[in-house]
Order: structure tokens, then C-alpha cells, then sequence
């Protein structure tokens, strides 16, 4: 296995791993271990070349930073991509990628992401102890996606409070985008308080299960990014907030986990300039990486732990959403400045 330094003048470490008989190729990059060790997850993904499994890491990694930052987590941020089908990656590709991270000695810790599985994080913990997302064993933390989806209700909860004056969401219309993991858990925990649903996903199974269960109305994939409604939860892909799609929005609030929301930096600026309250992704889905990190800390009380961490996130974003109300400015720009001060103290 050949494991290479990739230049950089943003990131701390890239690392190319690459072992051609195993048909392995991938990626780890470690943003920043300013605030602690790095923590982000292993996504493997049949990438179009391996450029763009290189941007991929670089911009996830720094997504984490700003994520484990804003949660108050001792981490910084990092990433690992492999290039390939996940439904054809082989037990020695995992183990050899495992090798690879455990060279950096702890500096990043990995956990499962897009086409990783529990399962997966168990083999690779033969080869190094810096994983997590185990489904058994002292401090395991198992499925990440149910405090995901409490901490983006909280988001919701109060964006809609800054939005509308109150939180509460009963006969509001919420628009969910993707009915996974993350969205199914959202969509039940906004049915019972009461809230209105309009759901889409590329899997017709989801968008049935969650209409019969939810008394949902659906949309279709496009639909969705139109639909009239008080809020918009994307819990699917990156990217879908671009200049195009903001402004044929149909909301007064956009509020969810999917991860890197916005196309571009400017998108935020865009959101707010239509009036459109926008709580940043970063912050209003930190609650998976909140439930992973009672496993890499070793938290012994982790339903309190969690608790109280969900409390002071939702408490963090009531402060940027008060202070871009304040100052005019969007949300994303002063969480994201909100974080680099952070940065910069811990610097000094
Ligand atoms: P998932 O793979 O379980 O679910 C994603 C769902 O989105 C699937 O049902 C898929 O069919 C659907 N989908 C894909 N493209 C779509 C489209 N264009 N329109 C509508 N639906 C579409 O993933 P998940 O774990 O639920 O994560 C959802 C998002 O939240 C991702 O962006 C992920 O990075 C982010 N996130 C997840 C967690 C977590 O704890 N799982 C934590 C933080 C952030």
C-alpha cells in the first residue's frame, strides 16, 4: 500500500492512499486538530475521477471542523473518502484503509458515512483503535441518525421562534427533502407536534411508507424545492441551495440536516436577502457527531452527556440567529465567523 502526502496550503494532513492490488483508492484529510483530535467520517462513493474525491475530503473535512466547533466538541475536523461501489468494497480494502489511518496515531478518527456500515467500523477496529461507530463494546454509540434528527427538531424549533415569534410547529408546513436515515426520525418527531408534512425522496417506498405514516402530502424530486410551505427541511444531498433553486423557494425558513446545503458561501447571503431564515447546516445537524464523540471521549453518562450537549447547541445557534437579526446579516456568515473566532482564541 502507498500512503502519499497531497500538498496543501488549507489542510493540516492529506494523505493518498493507494494499494492496486487491492483496487484501493482514497483519500484522508485532517482540517485542523486545533480544538483536538480530528473526527469525521469514512464515505465511500463511485466518484467520477479521483479529482473529485480529492475535493470531496478537502471540503467535508473543513465542513467538520465548523461542525465540531460549533457542537463545543474537543475535536477538529477530518475526513476519509474511498473511491468505488460500496456495495463491492472488500473486507482487506477496509482493513488496509484501516492501517492507513492508524498511521496518523490519533491525530484523525474515522466513523461510518455514506456506504459504511457498523459492521464495517467492527473490521476495521481489528487494525486500528481510532474508530468509531461500533455497534458493540464499552462506550459504542451505535446509529448517530435519531440525535441527529432531535438536534435538527431543536433547530427547527427555534428558527421557527426567530422566524414567526413562537416554536411551536403544529399546522405549520414543513417540506422534508429525503426520507433516510435522518429525515424518517425528523418526520416522526414533527408529526407529533403536530406539524404539517410534504415529503419527496428518489425512493417511492420511502415517500409511500412516510405518507401513510405521517398523513404526509408528497412532492415530486423537483417538487419539492417549489412547494408552499413555512419551512424546508433537506435531509438528502449537498448543493441544492444555489442561486437558481433560492430563488424559486417557497418558504420563510430553511432548517435541516443534509450536509454543505449551500452551493456556494454566497448562497447564504442570497437566503437572507430573500428573507428566508436560514439555521446553518453545520450547526443544526451536530447532533450525530455529539452521539459519535461520547465514543471517541469515552463519555461513561452518555444520555446526559448527549442532553446537555443538544441543549448548548440549540442555545449556539439562538445566539447567531440573534445576532445576524442584530446585525443584519446572514446566519451562515456569523456562524461561520462565530467559529473562526473560536478557532483563533484556541490559536492564541
Ligand atoms: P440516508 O442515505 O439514510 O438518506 C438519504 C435519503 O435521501 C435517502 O432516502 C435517499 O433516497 C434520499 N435522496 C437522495 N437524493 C435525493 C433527492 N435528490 N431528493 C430527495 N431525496 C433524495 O442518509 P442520512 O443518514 O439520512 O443523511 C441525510 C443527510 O444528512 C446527508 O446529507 C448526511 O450527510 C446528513 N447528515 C447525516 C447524519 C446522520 O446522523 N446520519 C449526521 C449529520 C448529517
Amino acid at each position: 500500500m502507498d500512503i502519499t502526502q497531497v500538498a496543501t496550503d488549507t489542510h493540516e494532513t492529506v494523505l493518498r492512499i493507494h494499494d492496486a492490488a487491492l483496487d484501493l483508492t482514497g483519500f484522508i484529510a485532517v482540517h485542523s486538530t486545533r480544538l483536538g483530535p480530528a473526527a469525521g467520517g469514512l464515505r465511500m462513493r463511485p466518484y467520477g475521477s479521483e479529482q473529485e474525491a480529492l475535493t470531496d475530503v478537502l471540503r467535508l473535512s473543513e465542513g467538520m471542523t465548523y461542525k465540531n466547533a460549533a457542537a463545543g466538541l474537543p475535536l477538529g475536523g477530518g475526513k476519509a473518502v474511498i473511491l468505488g461501489d460500496a456495495a463491492q468494497k472488500t473486507p482487506q480494502q477496509l482493513l488496509a484503509f484501516a492501517r492507513a489511518i492508524d498511521t496518523l496515531q490519533g491525530r484523525y478518527w474515522t466513523a461510518e458515512d455514506m456506504g459504511m456500515s457498523p459492521q464495517d467500523m467492527s473490521l476495521m477496529a481489528q487494525e486500528t483503535k481510532f474508530v468509531a461507530g461500533l455497534p458493540h463494546g464499552p462506550h459504542a454509540s451505535g446509529d448517530p441518525s435519531p440525535v441527529t434528527a432531535r438536534g435538527i427538531f431543536n433547530a427547527i424549533k427555534t428558527t421557527a421562534r426567530h422566524r414567526f415569534g413562537t416554536p411551536d410547529l403544529a399546522g405549520r408546513r414543513v417540506a422534508v427533502q429525503g426520507l433516510g436515515h435522518v429525515g424518517a426520525h425528523l418526520c416522526s418527531l414533527l408529526h407529533g407536534a403536530g406539524a404539517k408534512l410534504i415529503v419527496s425522496d428518489i425512493d417511492a417506498d420511502r415517500v409511500a411508507q412516510a405518507k401513510t405514516a405521517f398523513n404526509a402530502e408528497t412532492a415530486s424530486v423537483a417538487g419539492i424545492m417549489t412547494v408552499q410551505a413555512d419551512i424546508f427541511a433537506p435531509c438528502a444531498i449537498g448543493a441544492i441551495l444555489n442561486a437558481d433553486t433560492i430563488a424559486a423557494l417557497n418558504v420563510a425558513v430553511v432548517a435541516g440536516g443534509a450536509n454543505n446545503q449551500l452551493a456556494t458561501a454566497d448562497d447564504g447571503a442570497r437566503l437572507h436577502e430573500r428573507g428566508i431564515l436560514y439555521a446553518p447546516d453545520f450547526v443544526a445537524n451536530g447532533g450525530g457527531i455529539i452521539n459519535v464523540a461520547t465514543e471517541i471521549l469515552a463519555i461513561d453518562n452518555q444520555q446526559d452527556w448527549v442532553a446537555d450537549k443538544l441543549v448548548a447547541l440549540d442555545a449556539t445557534l439562538d445566539r447567531i440567529l440573534t445576532r445576524a437579526a442584530q446585525t443584519d446579516c446572514s446566519p451562515d456568515a456569523i456562524a461561520t465567523s462565530t467559529v473562526n473566532d473560536m478557532l483563533l482564541a484556541k490559536a492564541a
